[in-house]
């Protein structure tokens, strides 16, 4: 059991001003608790912690949930809780709004009428946010998994290589060495294909001159990496392609270097932005500069223009400044940064001069 983050919970619960609160999303239900399995519900209030799930994970839940109840469900889980709430008096109990469907909300609310529902999902969220010691080991190791996938496959992009024959060779390099599955579909985007941010790999076979973006991540022990460079196959880098490859690569530095405690993740945004602004290439980059990294591969906090939060010591995030020029290609770089008390600690190891190898 993690006595910490229960705490944190229980203090999440009081400030929301609800009783109770359902989890039902597998990232937090599994910080809270442990459980790993794809089915259940946790119900946490001041004085008990319960886990419902039905009878394929009971033995599971058994084991990986200590300082839970474990609660079978025999019909729904929404039944299940109505009996248990049933003898409780919880006015007023969160539920993750983001994540329940509309359908289980509407069914969750009739059942436990006259309940009053409130979404907290927001402030749970935040309650990931700030990593402990083991998690940022696990980011690590995946993190370190990928530099090493890179080091060893960065070669064999070459003119005539399929995008999704090398994200598959790359995947299977992961796989092997533990990798749970990937964070997310891995982007291999070449050519004029580069200047989509999320070009997932295609049938394209990649050509001499193309800059390529790879963007992936692996999952490891429950955490996601994430990682993007952009190389340049078998040629000499054409003027567009070195001018934008500098801007990004200082613009990523720029927001880099503003990374640490007490900063608004909004200024690490214009930080990067502003190098990208002043070359002139604002409107090609339109996405945030990054993103928390954990369970979740985009999580608390978010690096971008309109984010109101403020960087602490222990929270992991990317840094993923891009420049997309529609019909040509583009770039990316992105690494993981820790968030410390003294300033940023770079975990990804892979070099940044990928355009300008021979
Ligand atoms: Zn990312
Ligand atoms: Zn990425």
């Amino acid at each position: 059991m993690n006595g910490e983050r229960l705490k944190r919970v229980r203090q999440a619960i009081k400030e929301a001003g609800v009783d109770a609160v359902l989890v039902s999303s597998p990232e937090n239900r599994r910080y809270l608790s442990g459980f790993t399995g794809t089915s259940g519900v946790l119900l946490i209030s001041a004085e008990e912690n319960r886990l419902l799930t039905d009878f394929r994970y009971v033995e599971q839940a058994g084991r990986e949930c200590a300082g839970f109840e474990i609660v079978r469900v025999e019909k729904t889980w929404v039944q299940t809780l109505r009996d248990i709430i049933a003898f409780r008096s919880y006015p007023r109990i969160g539920f993750e709004g983001s994540h329940l469907t509309y359908r289980l909300y509407s069914t969750l609310a009739e059942a436990l009428a006259p309940v009053q529902l409130e979404d907290i999902k927001s402030g749970l969220d935040r309650l990931r946010a700030v990593k402990d010691n083991e998690e940022i080991k696990l980011i690590h190791r995946g993190v370190l998994m990928v530099d090493e996938a890179f080091a060893q496959l960065c070669e064999t992009i070459r003119p005539g290589v399929v995008e999704r024959d090398f994200s598959l060779a790359l995947e299977a390099f992961l796989r092997q060495r533990g990798g749970e599955r990937m964070s997310f579909d891995t982007i291999v985007a070449s050519g004029t294909r580069a200047a989509l941010p999320h070009g997932v790999a295609s049938d394209k076979a990649i050509e001499s001159g193309d800059l390529v973006v790879l963007d992936c991540g692996v999952v490891y022990g429950g955490y996601a990496s994430d990682f993007t460079r952009t190389i340049l196959v078998e040629a000499e880098p054409a003027t567009w392609q070195e001018e934008i490859y500098r801007v990004v690569l200082a613009a990523q530095q720029a927001g880099i270097d503003k990374v640490r405690p007490g900063v608004r993740a909004a200024e690490v945004d214009a930080a990067a932005r502003g190098v990208i602004e002043d070359a002139g290439y604002g409107e090609y980059f339109g996405h945030g500069t990054g993103h928390g990294v954990g369970l979740n591969v985009h999580e608390a906090p978010h690096l971008s223009a309109s984010s109101e939060e403020v960087l602490e010591a222990g929270m992991v995030v990317t840094v993923e400044p891009g420049i997309y020029l529609p019909g040509k290609g583009g770039v990316r770089i992105e690494d993981v940064v820790v968030v410390r008390d003294d300033g940023p600690e770079v975990l990804t190891t892979t070099p940044k001069n990928y355009l300008f190898r021979a």
